[in-house]
C-alpha cells in the first residue's frame, strides 16, 4: 500500500511539474507578446497632501490588457517577469510611458508635480539605468524634478551598491522614494546614508491602525523618524477618514489610498487634476 500510495504521488507530483512548466512556457510567450504588441497600460493613482487636499503627486501602475483574461493585476505577472528578465523591457516601457503621460498633462496646464515609477529589482541592478532614464527624460521632455523612482528595502541590503546606484540617480535630478517601507530588511542605520527624498509606509501597517494599538505605535514611530531625518513620508492603502485623521494627527505629509482615489486610467485622472487644482483647501480642512 504503502509502495502503491509512493508511486502515485510521484505520478502526480510529475503531471503537476508539467503543467506548471507548460503553463510557464505559455505565459512567458504571452509576455513577449504582450511587449511588442504593446498590451500594457498605465493606471494612475494621486498621493495627497494631507495638510491642503491637494495632489502633490501620482503613481503609476501597470496593468496587462490581456487579449482573452481582461486585465491583469501585476501582482500576476510582474514577480514571473522579474524571475524571467523580462521586467527590463517591461520597465522600459513603463518608465517611457509614465514620462510621457505626465509631460503630457504639463503640457495641457495641470499643476506641474512628480510622477513615480515601481522600479524592478533586475532595473534597479542593471548596467547603465542612469544613462536609460537619462535617454527617456530627454525624449520625453520631463524635468527630471518630476520623475520619482521606487525603490524597495530589498534593493538595498547591497548597501554599497545601493548608495553607488542612487547618488547616480540623484544626479540626473529625480527623486528617489523606499516603497512599502516596513515589511522588508531595514537597517535604519543605514537609512540615512542612503540619498533618498521620501518612504513610503506600507500597506499593512497602515490598514489596523485604528484596530491595532502596535500598528499605531508603528506608523507613528516612522513618522517621527522620517521627520527628524528630514525625508518625506507618506502612507499607503489610506481607506478611511479614522486613518486620515490619525495620519493628520501623527504629522504625517500625504497619503495615498483608495480614501481619496483607487488607481484609474489617464483619462480619469485627468478629470481629477483638474477639479483637484480648482477645488477650495476648506472643504478639506472640515473633514479633518
Ligand atoms: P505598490 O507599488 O506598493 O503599489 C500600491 C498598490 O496598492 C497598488 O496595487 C494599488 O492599487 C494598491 N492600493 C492603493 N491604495 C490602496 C488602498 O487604499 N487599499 C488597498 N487594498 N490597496 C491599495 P497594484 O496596482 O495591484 O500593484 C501591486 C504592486 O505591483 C505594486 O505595489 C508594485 O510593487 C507592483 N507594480 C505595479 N506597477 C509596477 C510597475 O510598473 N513596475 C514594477 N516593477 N512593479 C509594479
Ligand atoms: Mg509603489
Ligand atoms: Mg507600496
Ligand atoms: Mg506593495
Amino acid at each position: 500500500r504503502a509502495k502503491e500510495k509512493g508511486r502515485n504521488d510521484f505520478q502526480i507530483f510529475n503531471a503537476d511539474m508539467l503543467s506548471a512548466s507548460i503553463n510557464r512556457l505559455k505565459l512567458e510567450n504571452e509576455l513577449r507578446k504582450a511587449i511588442i504588441g504593446e498590451e500594457f497600460i498605465l493606471n494612475y493613482q494621486p498621493q495627497v497632501d494631507i495638510e491642503t487636499g491637494r495632489i502633490v503627486g501620482i503613481e503609476a501602475l501597470i496593468r496587462w490588457d490581456h487579449p482573452e483574461r481582461g486585465i491583469v493585476s501585476p501582482n500576476h505577472f510582474i514577480p514571473f517577469a522579474e524571475e524571467t528578465g523580462l521586467i527590463v523591457s517591461i520597465g522600459e516601457w513603463v518608465m517611457r510611458a509614465a514620462c510621457k503621460q505626465n509631460k503630457a498633462w504639463q503640457d495641457q496646464g495641470l499643476p506641474a508635480m512628480p510622477i513615480s515609477v515601481n522600479l524592478s529589482m533586475r532595473q534597479f541592478f542593471q548596467h547603465n539605468l542612469k544613462g536609460k532614464i537619462s535617454y527617456v527624460l530627454e525624449q520625453t521632455g520631463l524635468d527630471p524634478r518630476y520623475l520619482e523612482l521606487e525603490i524597495t528595502e530589498s534593493m538595498t541590503m547591497d548597501v554599497d551598491h545601493a548608495i553607488q546606484s542612487l547618488l547616480e540617480l540623484k544626479e540626473l535630478g529625480v527623486n528617489v522614494s523606499i516603497d512599502d517601507f516596513g515589511t522588508g530588511y531595514s537597517s535604519l542605520y543605514y537609512l540615512k546614508k542612503f540619498p533618498i527624498d521620501r518612504l513610503k509606509i506600507d500597506r499593512s501597517f497602515v490598514r489596523d491602525i485604528m484596530v491595532d494599538p502596535n500598528d499605531a505605535a508603528i506608523v507613528a514611530t516612522i513618522i517621527a523618524m522620517t521627520r527628524h531625518l528630514k525625508l518625506k513620508v507618506i502612507a499607503e492603502g489610506v481607506e478611511t477618514e479614522d486613518q486620515l485623521r490619525f495620519l493628520h494627527q501623527n504629522n504625517c505629509h500625504e497619503v495615498q489610498g483608495y480614501w481619496f482615489s483607487p488607481p484609474v486610467s489617464a483619462a480619469e485622472m485627468e478629470r481629477i487634476l483638474r477639479e483637484n487644482s480648482s477645488k477650495q483647501d476648506a472643504v478639506h480642512q472640515q473633514r479633518l
